[in-house]
């Protein structure tokens, strides 16, 4: 018990450090609420403003704002940042006409995801909470359309914001598998509560080749050493979850 709690302490310094820091640069600096019941994992959520759980759920709150530069800021945010050039796939960036909102998240996430019997597709909208609290959307565009011709509107770090100002990711988030975290690291979760990985694994490029068809596999990973189903983001479509849920998915609210 004593252990844990100094691990906790160390963790909430390091956290405050990390907020001190960035106080001078950023104006979406979020301070993180964490119940003592809440498993260790769920604490690399590093952008919530609040996480909870109860006996089947944890309760991720964000404000799904990016804590990182974007276009896609009002150029009155210390955040924002002019961009030109070339984004996510080789593709010349070409702005949307959207701008980057706050929004008031709940992600209900299962605390013991199980595979689903019946597995259900995505919806359009958020499929899960990444570790700066912006969500995971799918590979589809607003209208069910392949995401084709939305990709050339990712910003210098591959997400965009929808047109009522939702920022979100696609495809990898570059700043977390680059800045924050790795390309092998955990870099969120699914509504269905399975992890998910960066692009590498054991040092090599995971492929859509070597997932099933939900777009995941079952291995150890760090944060899991006795194995779960994990999904991986890859560069191919469809990136980051393939034909639905693996398991049974939690809830999002705003
Ligand atoms: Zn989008
Ligand atoms: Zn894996």
């Amino acid at each position: 018990m004593k252990r844990t709690q100094t691990a906790i302490t160390v963790l909430l310094a390091a956290g405050m450090i990390s907020v001190a820091c960035k106080k001078s640069a950023d104006s979406t600096t979020t301070t993180t609420t964490v119940d003592a019941n809440v498993p260790e994992v769920y604490k690399k959520i590093y952008g919530a403003t609040s996480i909870t759980a109860d006996g089947s759920y944890v309760y991720i709150k964000t404000n799904g704002t990016p804590d990182h530069k974007s276009v896609y800021y009002a150029t009155s945010n210390s955040l924002y940042e002019n961009f030109s050039g070339t984004t996510f796939g080789g593709n010349t960036f070409s702005k949307n006409p959207n701008s980057i909102s706050s929004v008031s998240y709940t992600f209900k996430i299962p605390l013991n995801p199980q595979s689903a019997a019946n597995k259900s597709a995505t919806s359009l909208g958020p499929i899960g909470v990444s570790l700066n609290g912006v969500p995971f959307f799918n590979q589809y565009a607003n209208t069910n359309q392949p995401l084709s011709g939305e990709i050339v509107s990712f910003d210098q770090w591959w997400g965009h914001p929808a047109p009522t100002g939702e920022y979100h990711y696609h495809v990898e988030p570059l700043y977390l598998t680059t800045v924050k975290a790795s390309k092998s690291a955990l870099l969120g979760f699914l509504l269905d509560g399975f992890p998910v990985y960066g692009p590498t694994e054991n040092g090599a490029t995971v492929t859509n080749a070597s997932l099933d068809a939900y777009h995941g596999h079952t291995s150890a990973t760090t944060e899991y050493p006795n194995g779960i189903y994990h999904y991986h983001i890859t560069s191919s479509d469809p990136y980051i979850n393939g034909s639905g849920y693996y398991g049974t998915p939690g809830t999002w609210s705003r």
